[in-house]
């Protein structure tokens, strides 16, 4: 089961978070959007949208959307945090493509074990972990692959 953008509204308004306009629209960014978006891109985009946005704005909707489950979020170290609607409700990690930013669901995690390890060499009570894969997709390495031949002639 994935969420889609009416799920969102609904989900919100069962959780008893307000729908303004500007949260409307910040979701159907993030909606229309497959790649996760840093904050600035998502107010680079909200000039399709009515209503004023500030940075602001977009951050406190993100932090609303997150603590509601509904986004996922990426730490990445050069562009800081970026996010995407969740689109599944099972745990997951996500592999995204350094070249084009095409996110993967990885949802086969078996860390587990980990961290079992982990808790009984540290006695810590061990609750979550953070995941992330990088890579490059299937169509960027053909992409990669032609430029380099094209060198290659040249
Ligand atoms: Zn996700
Ligand atoms: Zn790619
Ligand atoms: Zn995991």
């Amino acid at each position: 089961m994935s969420y889609n953008y009416k799920d969102i509204l609904a989900e919100l308004r069962r959780q008893g978070y307000k729908i303004t306009p500007q949260r409307r629209a910040i979701i159907q960014i993030l909606d229309s959007n497959t790649i996760f978006l840093t904050p600035q891109e998502i107010l680079q985009t909200t000039h399709n949208h009515p209503g004023k946005f500030s940075l602001v704005t977009i951050y406190r909707t993100l932090t609303m959307l997150e603590k509601a489950g509904l986004v996922c979020r990426l730490n990445n170290e050069f562009d800081g945090a970026s996010y995407s609607l969740r689109r599944t409700h099972n745990h997951h990690h996500h592999l995204v493509c350094s070249d084009c930013r095409l996110a993967v669901n990885i949802e086969d995690c078996n860390l587990e074990e980990l961290e079992k390890r982990v808790s009984k060499n540290t006695n810590f009570i061990v609750d979550s972990h953070m995941l992330e894969f990088s890579g490059i997709c299937p169509e960027c390495q053909a992409k990669r692959e032609q430029s380099d031949g094209r060198k290659q002639i040249s």
